[in-house]
């Protein structure tokens, strides 16, 4: 009972420091370039592999030298690339974010991830068939989404959707899902105009509120149960969220109860706060586990 499969992004960020912001037709130099990694996807697979669990990373690349890197980047982990199909027409996803006067700016090229289809879901279903649980993020194609979600409810095979960045979903789809992991902000695009009580009464999915610092509220019997976050100084809050979900999914096909993943979960996102990068920030598990004690 190890099993993860996650069905989303793989991006290469490509991030620009800076001074200062050009405004339309101005050129200056930069600080520096750093490129690195990323996507909800790829950093959400990374966060539970260092964690112990057994994934298999699910999605599209192009055939080119970012996609080599990806794929290099996740077989580090020991995450299975199998089912990581390489377009030869598109090429890999890229973020291009400008670090500038302490905010990011980012335009996102979806590249390959929008050639995620349902025939790479279906390709990859020897490995789904054997996943104790599905992650899936709003990175690719929504009807895809959707598709997986279904598929994976008809074989009774339990689905987390990190529902990021913020999109409407299909109500249908949502109530075939097991765990629904909104910040506050994608939770009111996903229930527009429903008050929070009234979503914590009525939704089918069991529900993951993450709230920054202050943790994680979820579901208990209609009213939402806070598992308060651990104080600590962030450097880098980028892929917070990522570690959080990738942490608790590791926790949950291990067998822990919903409190100590969410605990879990909590853990290892405040320890990823503390390091520059995504991925690299992310913590293994005995880290995790000092962590705890
Ligand atoms: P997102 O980045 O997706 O909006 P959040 O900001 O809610 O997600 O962060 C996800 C999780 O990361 C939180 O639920 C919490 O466990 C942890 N976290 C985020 N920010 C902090 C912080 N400043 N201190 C401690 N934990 C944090």
């Amino acid at each position: 009972m190890n099993n993860i499969v996650v069905i989303g992004s793989c991006n290469i960020d490509l991030t620009v420091l800076a001074n200062k912001r050009p405004k339309a037709g101005e050129t200056f130099l930069g600080e520096g370039l750093n490129t690195s990694p990323g996507g909800k996807g790829a950093n959400q697979a990374v966060a539970a592999a260092k964690l112990g669990a057994h994934v298999t990373m699910v999605g599209c690349i192009g055939q080119d030298t970012y996609g080599d890197m990806m794929l290099k980047n996740l077989k580090q982990y020991g995450i299975d690339t199998t089912y990581l199909v390489r377009r030869d027409t598109v090429p890999t996803g890229t973020a291009h974010i400008t670090l500038a006067e302490g905010d990011n700016s980012i335009i996102v090229i979806l590249g390959a991830n929008a050639t995620v289809d349902e025939a790479v879901v279906d390709n990859a279903w020897p490995a789904i068939a054997k996943a104790d649980l599905v992650l899936l993020q709003n990175e690719i194609p929504l009807a895809t989404i959707g598709y997986a979600i279904t598929r994976c409810a008809d074989a009774n095979i339990p689905v987390l959707l990190n529902p990021a960045p913020a999109a409407s979903l299909n109500s249908a789809w949502l109530d075939k899902v097991t765990y629904l992991t909104p910040n506050e902000h994608e939770l009111s695009a996903l229930y527009p105009g429903v008050s929070q009580e009234e979503v914590l009464r009525t939704v089918k999915p069991q529900l993951l509120i993450t709230l920054g610092k202050r943790g994680v509220g979820y579901n208990n019997k209609g009213t939402l149960s806070i598992v308060p976050g651990f104080t600590v100084t962030p450097v880098d809050t980028t892929g917070a969220g990522d570690t959080f979900n990738g942490a608790f999914a590791a926790a949950i096909v291990r067998g822990e109860t919903m409190e100590q993943a969410i605990r879990y979960g909590n853990a290892a996102a405040a320890l990823s706060i503390q390091k520059l990068g995504a991925q690299e920030g992310m913590p293994f598990e005995d880290e995790v586990a000092t962590f705890m004690k």
